[in-house]
């Protein structure tokens, strides 16, 4: 892959930055003991059933990877030091990690502890440029943490997330070859990169996935850009059909969420009196959509994940979620998926808390939305009323295939919800830019 180095990018072609620091666990486990600098150190289970969590670079040099079982990595690598991980540890760098950040700008949303989405649009009026922003918070990284890292600058978070992937050091024949450190892909590079991309590489597809994906004939990101999605849709689910088809196109309508905006986007009520039955459970679940709802649309977002958590009297607690082809503000949408998701859970111990989280969040783009439908404006209220009843249409049909996919996930408890939705004035919203769903959408 060919990158661009020499090219400055403005704010508008590299809005988005992704950090992703080196062996994360393994790396602050050298920190703190120097005697295990060049030596390979693995964090993980190192019983029968363990699996690697984190490998150095020079475990990775004997072939060591993370997820993978221990058993396969201590053969790979006899002499290989596996540690148990002390997540408390972790937490204080990732906590230094993300103060650097923010430094940087509060525009940044964490994913786990080593990994960070920046939207570096909030420095326009500061002047800075990406690639410096980039440089310095690299810099920072190394100087302050003693830690290394790929930062990745792209127009979305998808080909931000592939170029600091890129960026990172590789393991070549064995040989460890540094990276960029930080990587840009411009416009001009974007198909390239996709092209030579094998399926796996793309947010969102496991180890599962990557062979379903490869029993359809699917390795690369090439194919998936040639593949019809409805046909796609009726191996993978609608939802990861409409995903990967945008992927390949280079499209991600994904945006940056702060911390405080996630938390602000979930909902979740611990019972004075612990709930009994799952009628109960399902009314508090239309309260909660009501919460979640307002939210979102105080926030302009729609929601493409639901998930519902449940805490249990014994502290047990279970969650459960489903993602959709499609985003949601929708207090009837949202409350029929979070029942969809609670009638497939048996419900026999009281319930103590009830949470419901949107997230995967999409910019709300009514009028994106609308054209997306027809090239057409409406130009006279009945027009309207018409567009708008096709809307419904649309929007209650793939409701119900999200539920039937509930169903089909969690079992036929969930059943009967679909019926609920009819009466309701449903507001769906496509994400832009993706195929017809639907009634278009053959059924499955
Ligand atoms: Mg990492």
């Amino acid at each position: 892959m060919s990158n661009s180095r020499d090219e400055t990018p403005s704010l508008d072609e590299a809005p988005i930055l992704h950090v992703d620091l080196d062996a994360f666990f393994a790396s602050v486990e050298i920190l703190d003991d120097p005697s295990l600098r060049g030596k390979p150190v693995c964090v993980g289970g190192a019983a029968q059933r363990g699996v690697i969590a984190s490998a150095s670079y020079e475990a990775r040099r004997h072939g060591v990877r993370s997820a993978m079982p221990s058993v396969v990595a201590r053969r790979l690598c006899p002499e290989l030091i596996i540690l148990p991980g002390r997540f408390g540890r972790y937490e204080e760098y990732s906590r230094r990690f993300h103060r650097l950040i923010d430094d940087l700008t509060p525009e940044f949303e964490p994913l786990g502890l080593d990994e960070a989405f920046a939207d570096l649009r909030s420095l326009r009026r500061l002047g800075i440029r990406p690639l410096d922003a980039a440089r310095d918070l690299r810099a920072r990284i190394r100087d302050e943490l003693s830690l290394e890292c790929g930062v990745g600058l792209g127009r979305n978070k998808l080909f931000a997330k592939l170029a600091s992937k890129e960026a990172k050091p590789q393991i070549l024949d064995g040989r460890l070859v540094d990276g960029d450190g930080v990587l840009w892909v411009s416009p001009g590079l974007e198909r390239t990169w996709l092209s030579e991309l094998p399926v796996r590489a793309l947010w969102g597809v496991g180890p599962q996935g990557a062979k379903k994906l490869h029993q359809l004939g699917l390795r690369w990101v090439r194919d998936l850009a040639k593949v019809d999605e409805a046909t796609l849709a009726r191996h993978l689910g609608a939802a990861m059909a409409a995903t990967l088809v945008a992927y390949a196109r280079g499209e991600d309508e994904r945006v940056v969420m702060t911390q405080r905006e996630l938390k602000s986007l979930g909902h979740d009520e611990t019972f004075a009196v612990s709930l009994t039955t799952s009628d109960q459970v399902l009314a508090h679940c239309r309260h909660h959509a009501g919460v979640v709802a307002r939210a979102l649309r105080s926030h302009a977002l729609v929601a493409r994940t639901i998930s519902v958590v449940l805490r249990f009297d014994d502290l047990d607690s279970l969650s459960r979620s489903q993602t959709l082809s499609f985003g949601v503000d929708d207090e009837a949408a949202l409350s029929a998926l979070a029942q969809a998701l609670v009638r497939g859970v048996t419900i026999d111990r009281p319930v103590r808390l009830l949470g419901l989280y949107a997230t995967s969040f999409l910019e709300r783009t009514r009028n994106q939305v609308q054209l997306s439908f027809e090239m057409e404006t409406p130009t006279t209220d009945r027009q309207r009323a018409v567009d708008e009843s096709r809307d419904h249409q649309v929007s209650a049909a793939a409701l119900r295939d999200a539920v039937d996919d509930i169903r089909r996930r969690y079992g036929p408890g969930s059943v009967g919800v679909a019926a609920d939705l009819d009466s309701q004035g449903l507001r769906v919203e496509r994400q832009r830019g993706s195929h017809a769903f639907g009634p278009e959408r053959p059924a499955t």
